[in-house]
């Protein structure tokens, strides 16, 4: 059994469904020691999350989950960060909340043209925090222009849809370096979705090594084991960490990705702890 903890999760500092305080409860009933508050492009919710954490006796950890650019897509990165104060990469993302809204509006004018129109106050006060697709989902929903998120995705605006806009756009390896330079641990995030074969996610991933990549996301509850055991693999050929985390965006999909689940067989527990200890600041051995 893995130890109770979750590095990857999203509150509604950007599009996740709880409040980040709402969240460390949710975590605090499910019995989680450790919880990483990853939102996209923003630390924001961290604050809120921490002080919950102290109430409620849950470690949080100071994360985010950055988008790079990517051919025909985008790269996230997973980053856990010493401290919310003084690093360059919190003042990176905090240009990045224009950013989304600029790129969120391009996708509603695509959207009006393809004969689907919305109202950008609907789509903006769907979100409290970062904008992102589904915001965009939901307004789709609302106003009738798919029956629900997975259609509005699928038909519309999902990478392959012709209302989808890439968001990001830094390249992957600065992003890893500018992670490191403020003192950040960074983990490729959800590897499948770069729909790379083998051979090539070998070589972007030396690529981001070579940059100061610390980690795979190895283990995430919608990952099968087959999976799970490649990319381990694929960690270990570049003497990488490997990272779990459910990628939890709220209680309404849970079933897809329940928080504190990281699929099976999940991560190792030595090597779990090992990566824990890391982000404490607490010297290890190294990773492997
Ligand atoms: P964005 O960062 O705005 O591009 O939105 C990415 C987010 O959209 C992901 O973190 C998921 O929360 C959600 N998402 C991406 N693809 C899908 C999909 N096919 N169905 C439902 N939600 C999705
Ligand atoms: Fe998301
Ligand atoms: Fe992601
Ligand atoms: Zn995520």
């Amino acid at each position: 059994m893995s130890p109770a903890f979750d590095l990857h999760c999203h509150s509604t500092a950007s599009d996740g469904e709880l409040a980040p305080a709402d969240l460390v409860a949710y975590a605090a009933e499910r019995d989680l020691e450790t919880l990483a508050l990853t939102d996209h492009d923003t630390v924001d919710g961290v604050a809120e999350a921490r002080s919950a954490g102290e109430r409620l006796g849950v470690e949080v950890i100071t994360g985010l989950e950055l988008a790079a650019r990517y051919p025909g897509g985008q790269c996230h990165l997973v980053v856990w960060l010493p401290a919310t104060d003084s690093v360059a990469i919190v003042d990176y993302v905090a240009t990045l909340g224009d950013a989304r809204r600029e790129r969120a509006q391009a996708m509603v004018e695509r959207l009006s043209a393809l004969g689907y129109p919305l109202e950008w106050e609907d789509v903006e006060r769907r979100a409290n925090g970062r904008i992102g697709r589904p915001h965009l989902a939901d307004a789709l929903v609302a106003a009738g222009h798919a029956t629900d998120r997975v259609d509005a995705f699928e038909r519309l605006i999902g990478q392959d849809s012709p209302a989808y806009v890439a968001q990001g756009k830094i390249e992957p390896v600065d992003a890893v370096a500018l992670a490191r330079a403020s003192g950040g641990i960074t983990s490729l995030a959800h590897p499948r979705t770069l729909r790379l074969d083998p051979d090539r996610l070998d070589e972007f991933v030396a690529m981001l090594a070579a940059a100061g990549l610390d980690a795979i996301e190895a283990h995430r509850p919608d990952q099968p084991a087959e999976e799970q055991a490649t990319l381990v693999a694929l960690a270990d050929r570049h003497g990488l960490a490997v990272s779990a985390g459910s990628d939890f965006h709220g209680p309404t999909r849970a079933h897809e990705r329940p928080l504190g689940q990281h699929g099976s067989p999940g991560i190792d527990p030595d090597r779990a702890e090992a990566l824990l200890s890391r982000l404490r600041g607490v010297p290890s051995d190294p990773v492997r």
